[in-house]
Parts: C-alpha cells; structure tokens; sequence
C-alpha cells in the first residue's frame, strides 16, 4: 500500500513569500533528494480551474475546497503537497486542518508595509487606490493564524534561510 503524502500548508499575506519558500523547498526536496513532491499555487488554480471565482468569503472557501480536494488526491497517492494559499481566515485552515489528514501549517509571517514596499505583483498599489477590491490586508481581512505548527519571519530571514527552516522541519517530524 502506497503511503499516505504529507502536506506543508504555507498562509500568509499576498507578497509575503509562500510561493517563493515552496519553491526553494519543492527544490530540495524533488531536485536534491528524489522526494515525490508537488507545489500547489493558489494563483495557478484561480487561472487554470477558477477563472470564474471572486474573493468573497464564500469564493475564497470554494479555492480552497478545491485546493483541499487536490491536495487529498496527490497525498493519498504517496505525493507530498506543498500549498501555497493566502487562507486568510482561521475558518479554513481549520477546514484544511480538519480534511487533509497529514496536514502541517506553516505561517509565512511578513508585516503588511514590508508587502507594501515590496509589491512584487503591483496589487498593494492598485488596492490602495480602490481599483481592487477585497484585497487581503487592505480591505479584506487576515486573521493571524491561531497555532501554526512553524513561523517563518520573511521580512529578517533570507528566502533559503526559511527553506531551510521548512526542510529542518520535515526531518524533525520524520515527515520523510
Ligand atoms: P506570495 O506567494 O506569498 O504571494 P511570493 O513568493 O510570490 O509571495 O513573493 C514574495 C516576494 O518577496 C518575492 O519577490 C521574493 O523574492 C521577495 N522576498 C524578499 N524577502 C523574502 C523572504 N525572506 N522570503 C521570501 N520571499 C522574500
């Protein structure tokens, strides 16, 4: 029987460096040790699957139903799952929690103004400008998760820094 994958769920503010952090991790873990691994992007999804899905609370639940129901299918087929997903409310992640059986939160912890200056997509701009609506941070909420299983500071740690912190993680936990 195929063992069950492990999930490494990354939230955090839009800008705060998930995607980057799973992707140095993604890196380790497939290029440098032949781990079974496959990265989840929330943005990806919305092009790819969601075109049609806004960021109402209920849009934002079905993205991540649709995350959760993705991640349940790679894990159970042996496939770890590193997801990047803003998830800003302590509502689904406990939906996440609660559905994704090998499940590990990983809060990537950077302040709003250090997204702000670092706008690497010109969103912040746009939202401060009222041109975007319901944007995380601005005019939308982010709950600051309740007890994530590791913190990474991204506005002092260098990206590799917190890949390594991830990748000390995993062996920790024997997740691998
Ligand atoms: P998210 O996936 O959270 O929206 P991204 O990974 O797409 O964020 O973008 C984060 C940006 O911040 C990247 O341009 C990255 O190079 C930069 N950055 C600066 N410092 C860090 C850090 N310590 N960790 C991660 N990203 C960082």
């Amino acid at each position: 029987m195929t063992k069950e994958g492990f999930t490494l769920w990354f939230t955090g503010l839009s800008g705060a460096g998930k995607t980057t952090i799973a992707k140095l991790v993604e890196s380790l873990l497939l290029d440098k040790m032949n781990v079974p691994v496959q990265l989840l992007d929330g943005d990806l999804l919305r092009e790819v699957i969601n075109q049609d899905l806004g960021f109402s609370k209920e849009d934002r639940m079905k993205q991540i139903k649709c995350a959760v129901f993705m991640t349940r299918l790679l894990n159970k087929n042996g496939v770890h799952v590193l997801a990047s997903f803003i998830t800003p409310y302590e509502e689904m992640r406990q939906y996440c929690c609660s559905h994704i059986p090998n499940y590990h939160e990983i809060f990537v912890d950077c302040s709003l103004e250090e997204c702000i200056q670092r706008d690497v997509k010109g969103l912040y701009k746009k939202a401060i400008a009222g041109q975007i609506n319901q944007f995380t941070g601005i005019s939308d909420p982010f709950e600051t998760p309740l007890g994530p299983d590791l913190i990474l500071d991204t506005v002092t740690e260098f990206p590799e820094e917190s890949a390594e912190k991830v990748l000390s993680y995993i062996v920790e936990k024997q997740l691998i």
